[in-house]
């Protein structure tokens, strides 16, 4: 595990912030659908704070460690050399499976975000998904629209213009739901962690509803529903459960950012762009280099250097680059002593 726990050490105001911001964890009173009408429960965990206390809340709810598989969507698809993401996210994610006991599944848009961005004159390309018994597979693309991109996603809540997350995300969940046969062999029940919290547009999200990629009333049939566990949880009680499990956060929490969303997400403020440049400044560049290429930027009226020149890097940022920048998480993900990360009830920039 590399690091040991002495990184703690000497930590005492963020203990005391700890007991004071956080407190201790109680089952809330909420809709529990039947869990054992499913033949097996998917988990999309983007690494982050709130796909995290859905994790903890179905272990809470009795259900056994093999039966949730972990779902992570990698950003940048098979690229090691990332644009968006944090190096770290992949292991951080090989490390939660491996410590909890679940199985673990990457899927990706072949050429990530990188490749999506640069289309021109071309269709989107193929997923990449591992199916139940072990196949890799990639498909699709085929059949889409030839089309030119050659521009950042708009930072807005409309996904047709945010495209990243509909077409790195939610479009390649959908897609390895429907093309693994064994999605068609009883229920299954897909989870994820949006909370109303975050923004008007999350609030609006039903807490339980069949997902997009069911079928239960067709030829071949697939019942898949969707269930949002933690959808009117507070930030305070997902520190609560990831406080009670011990469990070490994502490195972006520790750097001092409110989400662990991409490393360089579109949304970010200023604080967050001049954080990434000081801890990412080959990442930030490529991004700076792009905006000057296409003619436009991912901000409205500002680059993102000038956005980085109006802000200040968070302070955290410098004492924990290593372990967002790194490829390897290097640190246990249990901690006896848990203390809450510099970014929690912070800066919390991201998809709305
Ligand atoms: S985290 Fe930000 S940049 Fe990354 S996919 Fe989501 S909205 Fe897009």
């Amino acid at each position: 595990m590399g690091r040991d726990l002495d990184i703690f050490e000497g930590m005492s105001e963020a203990s005391e912030a700890t007991e004071r911001l956080v407190g201790d964890f109680e089952m809330p009173n909420q809709f529990i659908p039947n869990l054992d009408e499913y033949s097996r429960i998917v988990l999309f965990h983007s690494g982050g704070k709130d796909s995290m206390s859905c994790m903890l809340y179905l272990l809470e709810l009795g259900i056994p460690a093999h039966r949730i598989e972990l779902h992570h969507h990698e950003v940048d698809g098979e690229n090691p050399e990332h644009l968006m993401d944090y190096p770290s996210t992949h292991n951080y994610m090989e490390k939660v499976a491996e410590a909890f006991g679940m199985p673990l599944y990457f899927s990706f848009r072949v050429g990530g975000f990188e490749r999506e961005m640069l289309r021109e004159n071309s269709g989107t390309a193929p997923i990449t998904f591992t199916r139940g018994d072990g196949t890799v597979v990639t498909m699709g693309g085929e059949r889409s629209k030839q089309s030119t991109r050659r521009k950042f996603p708009q930072v807005t809540a409309d996904l047709r213009t945010r495209w990243c997350s509909g077409v790195l995300k939610i479009d390649v969940g959908s897609r390895l739901l429907i093309n693994d046969p064994r999605f068609t062999d009883g229920k299954t029940l897909v989870i994820s962690g949006e909370r109303a919290e975050e923004s008007t547009n999350r609030a609006r999200y039903s807490e339980f509803e069949p997902h997009r990629a069911d079928n239960r009333d067709g030829r071949v049939p697939r019942w898949i529903d969707h269930w949002r566990p933690v959808h009117k949880w507070t930030e305070r009680q997902v520190w609560q459960l990831i406080k009670k499990w011990k469990v070490t956060p994502h490195a972006a929490y520790w750097i001092g950012a409110g989400r662990a969303s991409c490393l360089l997400c579109i949304f970010g403020s200023s604080n967050q762009w001049a954080t990434v440049r000081m801890i990412a400044p080959e990442q930030f560049m490529r991004v700076a280099n792009y905006e000057t290429e296409f003619g436009y930027t991912i901000h409205r009226s500002l680059s993102v250097i000038e956005q980085a020149d109006r802000g200040e890097p968070f302070e955290a940022a410098l004492r924990w680059k290593h372990l967002a920048m790194s490829k390897t998480f290097d640190m246990p993900i249990f901690t006896e002593n848990w203390i809450l990360p510099a970014g929690a009830f912070g800066e919390s920039c991201g998809p709305s």
